[in-house]
């Protein structure tokens, strides 16, 4: 992706932060001057926020792995301040390969908490307070981790749940079909995130409403492009990759 930084390469899939990205820590620096952001509160909302993109970056990985296995290769991933995206070359036709690599992202996060509840047992909670003066570091993470799970299953197509009720759709219904009803059911959501964001006041929330509502007309449009025109003009206007998050 154009103005992003290379962090690294794993399994063979490059690792990218976007310059976009910069909002965020400055947006938690200025979101609660109230509260007085002394150097060690600041310094721990940039470790949490390292943590918590290491977990995203882990999800994007669970996805790209599985394509993988149905043998679709994942160009690389993009760290946005509303979250990571993995370009693949394509997008999974059979219902059965999309659902599981759809939810191998959310998985990948289920077998983090799993592993945070267990460090906690194991240090019992009153102890990780010593670990994290001031904070709850470690419980916050998992926290964290439940609501990247509940958020991204929820059918606001394209994001994951909304891919899991497309496969679950495809099973049943026409491919196209399925795709259109599951965009509009995703731009359904995306309206209700920007009317929440807009009432709670929370940007991050509003613009994932902007993106999923554009993502969802994109796909469904690509989608019909493809059973409308031969196979050759219909590759000129398609992109030659897809984004999932
Ligand atoms: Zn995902």
């Amino acid at each position: 992706m154009r103005w992003s930084l290379k962090l690294g390469k794993i399994a063979g899939i490059r690792i990218y932060l976007h310059w976009t990205f910069l909002i965020l820590p400055l947006w938690v620096f200025f979101s609660d001057p109230a509260k007085g952001m002394g150097l060690p509160n600041t310094t721990q909302a940039a470790l949490f926020i390292v943590a918590l993109f290491t977990c995203i970056v882990l999800h994007e990985l669970g996805h790209a792995l599985a394509a993988r296995r149905y043998g679709i290769s994942t160009r690389d991933i993009t760290l946005l301040p509303i979250g990571g995206v993995a370009r693949m070359e394509r997008m999974p036709r059979e219902p059965k390969q999309e659902l599981w690599v759809a939810v191998a992202g959310p998985l990948v996060n289920v077998a983090i908490a799993g592993l945070l509840i267990v460090v906690l047992l194991v240090l019992q909670i009153p102890a990780t307070r010593f670990l994290w003066p001031h904070t709850v570091f470690l419980p916050s993470l998992l926290v964290a981790n439940w609501v990247l799970i509940v958020f991204n299953l929820l059918p606001a197509f394209p994001m994951d749940g909304g891919r899991v009720f497309r496969a679950l759709l495809a099973q049943r219904l026409e491919y196209v079909r399925a795709t259109r009803i599951a965009a509009r059911v995703g731009q359904v959501m995306a309206i209700l995130f920007v009317i929440v964001g807009l009432t709670i006041q929370h940007p991050m929330l509003m613009l994932i409403g902007v993106f999923i509502f554009f993502g969802a007309r994109n796909e469904a449009h690509i989608v019909e492009v493809g059973r409308n025109l031969d196979p050759e003009p219909a590759r000129q206007y398609t992109p030659n990759y897809f984004l999932r998050g």
